[in-house]
């Protein structure tokens, strides 16, 4: 069996002591392929020391995290992801998008470079990885301004309603599941089963989010197979299927 975590941070300092050994945890219990999202041009050598020491099964991504769109330095940081885009190759443009939990102050901004980085990703033909925390409207306005002409990509730890998923799913978008659907009160448990699994990848969005039962511990990419477990119950398919159908739809996603 072969998973895909489809999102993980294995650059962060959270796994500083235990990296690599974490790594091959999660390659024995079948989680081989690793896709990487961007945060800020900071976590650059992390990411590329990953790469080298695991060129097989690491795939980076390249984005700002709305989070660190900031007055004084997202647009230096939106023309670093341009030029590290033209420099070299990376599997998607991430991670992008709308987090008003945080700070609601740079709305305008966060929806500016969100939009710009979007136009990159259809610019170089790639997947975009879509970050949304307490702003779905104001993710679905810009997709909504951006729809069609090749855009595609995944919305990353997706936690909305039934209706929210269609909509996602409607703009070309596969939803990332996570821990959130092992918690009692995730909610996305209740209407998952009525989503085609087509339309599903997994990820841990490691080190945050553990799935039960190790939730409110540091997360790590062998936990895929915790979700991968809770989703052959939602949709009563077995283990091989979910991980099988998962792959697949991360490779179509990703191209690889
Ligand atoms: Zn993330």
């Amino acid at each position: 069996m072969i998973f895909t975590d489809t999102h993980t941070h294995l650059y962060s300092d959270a796994f500083a002591e235990d990296r690599k050994e974490t790594i091959n945890r999660a390659i024995s219990s079948g989680v081989t392929r690793f896709f990487i999202p961007a945060i800020d041009s900071s976590y650059s050598n992390a990411m590329f020391e990953l790469e080298q020491e695991f060129p097989n099964n690491v795939f980076l991504m390249m984005g700002l995290h709305p989070t660190d769109v900031k007055p004084e330095t997202y647009k230096e940081e939106l023309a670093y992801v341009e030029r590290e885009l033209e420099r070299r190759t990376y599997y998607a443009v991430g991670e992008i998008g709308i987090d008003l939990y945080w700070d609601k102050s740079t709305l305008a901004i966060q929806q500016e470079a969100f939009q710009y980085q979007i136009q990159l990703a259809k610019k170089y033909k790639l997947p975009i990885n879509i970050h949304c925390r307490d702003a779905f409207d104001e993710v679905f306005e810009v997709l909504e301004r951006e729809k069609g002409e090749g855009l595609r990509g995944i919305f990353h730890c997706f936690t909305g309603t039934e209706e929210q998923a269609l909509k996602a799913i409607s703009y070309n978008l596969k939803l990332g599941i996570g821990g959130v659907a092992t918690f009692k009160n995730g909610k996305i448990d209740q209407f998952l089963n009525k989503i085609p699994l087509e339309h599903i990848v997994l990820e841990t969005d490691s080190p945050y989010l553990a799935p039960v039962p190790f939730r409110g511990k540091r997360n790590e990419s062998a936990y895929i197979v915790n979700i991968a477990e809770k989703l052959a119950d939602i949709y009563a398919l077995p283990l091989e299927e979910i991980a099988k159908q998962t792959t697949a739809n991360s490779i179509a996603v990703f191209g690889i």
